[in-house]
């Protein structure tokens, strides 16, 4: 049963419980005039809201930074982390408050106010986020859930016409996130490189206890030591961030700023800023108009993940002493993230199972697509089409027609092999590859509109979002190609 009000929540504040050092306990800057552009009955749901307490004037008055949540513990926390391979020592929350936690009907959810004003760790920052940028995290997260990724959730969005310098000054918004947990590899980053062992050990083990309870089990045949927990916990990292690349690669989806300190230690999809789903496939593609040398391109995902992955076991060396017992866990990413990624691709295709003779037709697909810049959810999404006999419009994506009809036909050929009907594989297909995705030019039309007070784009991308693959009559322009206007959006780290 859902309730109707935030004092009847049921709040818990398990990180406001860590040590001071974690964290500076300050109110939020709430904004002047706050409306509620949008919320998320969904999202509420998962803290056991009620949809009806979203438009209260308590509700508007929380998530506008105004008011504490009732019965949390509002604080700002502390990290450091790598920026673009670089160390850039203390990060830390500079824009977002943690309001606390609730316990939901089926676990606990932090709750977050991001564009929530100044903190200890603002450096130069003035705290507060751009609307622009808070329609693109608050809808983009809820686009990744809708097709499976793991990843933060967001439960409002609160607009004002506080003014904001930027490029050219815009407005001021605040975007609630919801997460289990908002630690990030960089939380480890900051208690090593200070030196301070007690204090990652008090998050490794508050880490542990609350999200990763497994990691105390001693596996088979062993003996339980002191440091195994440790051992462990990286491998479960390692292991989800290595399915959360499999995921990103499978959706056409790039982050843009893959720094440490964006890297969830639940492995989820974290700090929506200069993102990008693919329009045109490009191996190399860049998203994030700052990025100038492509680190965090497309192709590059994983092996940054991995790059990442060993920074978090740099800092839980200190705990753990054993580098080889560190190195050999690291070194299971690989194989981990090939596998998913291939089961992935397999779906993708049709196919009931990868096997080692499918890599030449994902490889040859993958350079087709790049070289005419196919559209990346279209080429997928029209393979089902072109399996049951309709092949001209997966073949009009590409400017070699017929260097895509010839690799259709080994398609085609693998299929016989499957032995699998076409209508069930067709079914399958459109399964696994959405229709809708959220294009950087839908998100910008709905940026347009939400600029004008108007939040029905963001109404009609939640819905569409919510289930990607099922078409629904009267939205086909939302499933088109971009338009020409697409390729000259820049989105870029100012947010
Ligand atoms: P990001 O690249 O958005 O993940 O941010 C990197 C760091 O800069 C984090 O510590 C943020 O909290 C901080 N930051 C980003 N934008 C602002 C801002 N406008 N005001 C204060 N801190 C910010
Ligand atoms: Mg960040």
């Amino acid at each position: 049963m859902n309730v109707r009000s935030l004092t009847e929540l049921h709040t818990v504040n398990s990180f406001a419980a860590l040590p001071a050092a974690f964290y500076t306990r300050l109110a939020a800057q709430g904004l002047n005039n706050p409306r509620l552009l949008h919320a998320n009955a969904d999202a509420a749901a998962l803290i056991g809201l009620d949809a009806s307490a979203l438009s209260t004037p308590e509700f508007l008055d929380v998530f506008s930074g105004r008011q504490p949540l009732p019965g949390g513990d509002t604080l700002a926390a502390v990290y450091s982390g790598h920026q673009f391979g670089v160390w850039a020592g203390q990060l830390g929350d500079g824009r977002a408050h943690l309001l606390g936690e609730v316990q939901g009907p089926e676990g606990a959810w932090e709750l977050q106010l991001k564009g929530s004003g100044m903190t200890p760790y603002s450096r130069m920052g003035d705290g507060r986020a751009v609307l622009r940028s808070s329609v693109r995290e608050y809808l983009a997260s809820e686009a990744m859930h809708g097709l499976g990724v793991p990843t933060t959730r967001a439960l409002a969005l609160v607009v004002s016409d506080d003014p904001v310098m930027r490029e050219t000054v815009e407005t001021a918004a605040i975007v609630t996130r919801m997460s289990p947990s908002f630690v990030r590899f960089g939380s480890f980053e900051h208690w090593s490189s200070r030196r301070q062992p007690e204090l990652l050990k008090a998050l490794a083990d508050y880490v542990i206890d609350r999200y990763y309870p497994e990691c105390r089990d001693a596996a088979d045949g062993e003996s339980s030591s002191d440091t195994a927990p440790y051992v462990n916990l990286l491998r479960m990292v390692t292991r989800r961030t290595a399915l959360l690349m499999a995921d990103w690669q499978a959706v056409g989806f790039c982050h843009g700023v893959m720094n440490t300190d964006n890297m969830s230690i639940l492995g989820l999809t974290l700090d929506y800023g200069p993102y990008g789903f693919m329009d045109g496939f490009r191996l190399g593609h860049v998203c994030n108009h700052s990025d100038s040398e492509g680190r965090y391109s497309w192709n590059r995902q994983p092996s940054v993940a991995l790059w990442n992955l060993y920074r978090l076991g740099g800092s839980l060396h200190m705990l753990v002493q054993d580098a080889d017992a560190l190195r050999a866990v690291l070194d299971e990413f690989e194989a981990i993230f090939t596998r998913a990624f291939h089961d992935k691709m397999a779906a993708k295709l049709g196919l009931m199972a990868w096997t080692p003779d499918d890599e030449p037709l994902l490889d040859d697909l993958l350079k087709l697509m790049d070289a005419n810049q196919a559209d990346f959810t279209l080429t997928w999404r029209r393979l089902a089409d072109a399996l049951q006999g309709r092949r001209s419009a997966f073949e009009d994506l590409f400017i070699d027609r017929a260097a895509a009809a010839a690799w259709l036909d080994r398609l085609l050929a693998r299929h016989v092999q499957d032995g699998r009907p076409a209508l069930e594989a067709a079914t399958a297909m459109n399964r696994v590859n959405p229709l809708y995705v959220l294009r950087n030019h839908l998100a910008e039309q709905a940026i347009k509109a939400a600029k004008m007070g108007d939040a029905s784009e963001i109404d009609t991308l939640m819905r569409l979002l919510r289930d990607p693959y099922e078409a629904q009559d009267g939205f086909e322009r939302y499933a088109g190609l971009p338009p020409d206007w697409a390729s000259g959006i820049e989105v870029s780290c100012s947010s």
